[in-house]
């Protein structure tokens, strides 16, 4: 497994796939069935469903590569998270309540993709409605992390990152609302990006907090996200938060020297409750960059303590208004025919929904219920104002700020599926960077005493991913 013609498809990045090609080491098709035969041999879970036509998909790209109608993307496959739509192709969202769903569109990130020349090789598993940091709350059971199967992926892109770490696809999409790109990009040793809120178009992304969520790539190299990215990103017509301004040259800057960037380390990041290979990794590599001539600076963000609370008052709240088209009247789950509507819509959801969708829908009602909306949810958005000016202050003094991902590297299975407070405090260094809607990327510098990937996140002001690219790619190569 893994080899082709005796070349090795471990690890692999766009480059090296169009050298392949290009060597005529292997062809697409070749690729493509390689892939599916590890999909097929998967113990990790992480794959829903494949799709039913990646082999002409495959066939296709083939044709064009080497004509002057082949793009850098051409015949590079790519796994989508299955809260993504991709027409006529099964679309659950992790849940139950769309266990049959077939998707009637293509989410627009999608389709400039498959544009580019992209080859679909199936949907990945993730937390249902990509609520949760551990991928223990699909309704297709948990993904298993590659790097020691007793532990989670982290969530809730957690298909996504265990398919590139386990060799099962070379690039993914995934979601990231507080973290569900960069905290499973950490535990599972790649890399993954949280673009800009607006950057890319959640048109065909099935909402969960729709003033949080973008889509974002997942790779295995920071090149490979810049790649991704210049395609996906850009103004789109159907979503009426997608930014309207040009987004910038991302990969003509990985030539460039990134010295000139100021670096902040902000100090709420680095408190003792962080696991201390993780906090002594990122500090190696503060001194790494230190000794390479960058600028480095302390700065404070001083409503860091406040992000994750907020964030669980906002999240809850916006999820309980969109979930609320799950009733299985037009599309998903159905009940009995004979029953009255009061009564199929208690049936569809109750036995739709998971134990953490229905636990965020309560408390989002809750939130937004007369007499505590005041209390909760204008409170959580006067925090959330406080935050974004937080980061705007920082980022008039600095250019990124370095921060560990996660505060520990990944966890045991069942370790803390019955303390939701426990499972919410490991997003605790990614939620801030969506509640103030700006860009985030986590790549992989070291690893702990069990030999489990520690991630480091870079965060840039919205629109100034170039800047992640920029001192992300320099990182890598310094290893
Ligand atoms: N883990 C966080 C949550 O459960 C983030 C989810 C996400 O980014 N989609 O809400």
């Amino acid at each position: 497994m893994f080899l082709i013609n005796n070349m090795d498809i471990k690890k692999l990045t766009i480059d090296k796939i169009q050298a392949a090609y290009k060597a005529g080491d292997y062809s697409c098709l070749e690729l493509t069935k390689e892939y599916l035969k590890a999909i097929h041999a998967d113990e990790t879970n992480a794959f829903i469903s494949i799709n039913d036509h990646v082999l002409d998909e495959a066939k296709q790209a083939d044709q064009l590569l080497g004509t002057d109608q082949a793009t850098p993307l051409t015949g590079v496959p790519i796994a989508v998270k299955d809260i993504i739509l991709v027409k006529d192709q099964k679309s659950t969202g992790g849940s139950k309540i769309l266990s049959n769903y077939i998707a009637s569109y293509t989410a627009t990130a999608v389709q400039r993709l498959k544009d580019a020349g992209m080859v679909i090789l199936g949907k990945t598993n993730c937390d249902e409605f990509a609520m949760g940091s551990s991928n223990e709350n699909s309704h297709f059971g948990p993904v298993l992390n590659p790097h020691d199967v007793s532990r989670v992926p982290g969530g809730s892109s957690g298909g996504s990152a265990a398919a590139i770490a386990a060799n099962l696809t070379p690039i993914a999409l995934g979601t990231d609302t507080g973290g569900s790109i960069r905290q499973p990009a950490s535990f599972c040793g790649i890399t993954g990006v949280k673009p800009s809120y607006g950057r890319v178009s959640r048109y065909g992304s099935m909402s969960m907090t729709s003033s949080l969520d973008q889509i974002g790539p997942m790779a295995n190299s920071v090149k490979d996200t810049a790649y991704i990215l210049q395609v996906m990103a850009g103004f789109d017509p159907k979503d009426a938060t997608s930014l309207k301004t040009k987004s910038n040259d991302y990969l003509n800057i990985l030539e460039q020297d990134p010295k000139k960037l100021i670096i902040g380390i902000p100090k709420e990041y680095f408190s003792d409750n962080i696991q201390v290979d993780t906090k002594q990794a990122i500090e190696q590599q503060i001194e790494k960059l230190k000794s390479q001539g960058f600028e480095i600076k302390e700065v404070s963000l001083s409503y860091t303590d406040y992000a994750l609370a907020a964030y669980y008052l906002l999240m809850p709240a916006e999820v309980s208004s969109n979930l609320a088209r799950y009733d299985g009247l037009l599309y998903g789950l159905e009940a009995n025919k004979d029953l009255s509507l009061d009564e199929w819509y208690k049936t569809v959801r109750s036995t739709g929904f998971g134990a953490e969708s229905k636990r965020r829908i309560m408390l989002g009602a809750y939130i937004l219920s007369a007499g505590y909306y005041d209390a909760y949810y204008k409170k959580a958005q006067k925090i959330r104002t406080l935050i974004k000016a937080d980061f705007a202050k920082v980022f008039k003094e600095v250019d990124i700020l370095l921060t560990p991902a996660t505060p520990s590297t990944a966890f045991k299975l069942g370790d803390k599926v019955n303390d939701p407070v426990q499972m919410y405090l490991s997003d605790v260094f990614t939620v801030s960077a969506n509640v103030a809607g700006i860009c985030g990327l986590v790549l992989p510098v070291a690893r702990d005493a069990n030999d489990l990937p520690i991630g480091m996140q870079l965060l840039a002001d919205s629109q100034q991913e170039e800047k992640l690219f920029s001192l992300g790619n320099y990182i890598e190569n310094l290893k």
